[in-house]
C-alpha cells in the first residue's frame, strides 16, 4: 500500500479551511502549521494565471528527511507515510534543513512536527481532516497501489505535476493541473 494525495489546483479557492482543520485535528500550536496555501501568479498582464495550492509534507518515497535523521525518529510508517516518533526526536533539525519543501517545523515541546497524512484517522478508514473539510472537495486521498482508489482514478484521468521533481524525492502529493 502506498498512500497518496491529489489536489486539484483548478478547484482550490484558497479559503485555508484545510489549514484550520489540520490545526484543530492535530493540536498544532498557535503560530505553526502542518499545511499552508500557496498562490503563484504566472504570465504577463493581461494574460495572467493564478494557481492556488494547498501544500504539506509530500510523504516522499525517497525522502532525505528519513535518510538524514540520526536517531531513526523520522521513518516510514504503514503505507509509506513519513512520520516522526516524538520521543526519539532530539530536535537537531537535520530533517528540517534536508526537506526541499520546507514541510517541517520545530514544535515548542522540543521535537520536529509535520503532516502525518492524519495517520490516526486513515488507520481507522477515515479521510484526513483537511480532505474531509475542504468545501470544494478538491483533495483526493487513497492507495496508489489500488487502481480503483479515488486517487488512482483521478491521476489516470487528469494531468498532474509534483513539486520540485528535480529534487528526486518521488513525492506522494500530486497537483492536478
Ligand atoms: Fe483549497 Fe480546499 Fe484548502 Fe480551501 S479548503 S484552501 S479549497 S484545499
Ligand atoms: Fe520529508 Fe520533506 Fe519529503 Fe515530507 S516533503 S517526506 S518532510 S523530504
Ligand atoms: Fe494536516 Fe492531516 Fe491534512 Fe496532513 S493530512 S495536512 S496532518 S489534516
Amino acid at each position: 500500500m502506498r498512500y497518496a494525495m491529489a489536489i486539484d489546483t483548478k478547484k482550490c479557492v484558497g479559503c485555508s479551511d484545510c489549514v484550520v482543520a489540520c490545526q484543530t485535528e492535530n493540536n498544532v500550536p498557535i503560530g505553526y502549521c502542518r499545511d499552508w496555501v500557496t498562490e503563484i501568479t504566472d504570465g504577463t498582464y493581461p494574460q495572467l494565471e493564478l494557481e492556488i495550492r494547498s501544500e504539506r509534507c509530500n510523504h516522499c518515497e525517497n525522502s532525505p528527511c528519513v535518510r538524514c535523521c540520526p536517531t531513526g525518529a523520522s521513518h516510514y510508517s504503514d503505507g509509506g507515510i513519513v512520520t516522526v516518533t516524538h520521543n526519539k526526536c532530539i530536535g537537531c533539525g537535520a530533517c528540517i534543513t534536508s526537506c526541499p519543501y520546507d514541510a517541517r517545523y520545530s514544535h515548542p515541546d522540543g521535537y520536529v512536527d509535520k503532516c502525518t497524512f492524519c495517520i490516526h484517522r486513515t488507520q481507522k478508514g477515515l479521510q484526513p481532516a483537511c480532505v474531509s473539510t475542504c468545501p470544494t472537495k478538491c483533495m483526493y486521498f487513497g492507495d496508489l497501489d489500488d487502481p480503483k482508489s479515488e486517487v488512482s482514478l483521478v491521476l489516470k484521468k487528469r494531468k498532474w505535476k509534483t513539486l520540485i521533481p528535480e529534487a528526486g524525492t518521488d513525492p506522494h502529493v500530486y497537483y492536478l493541473i
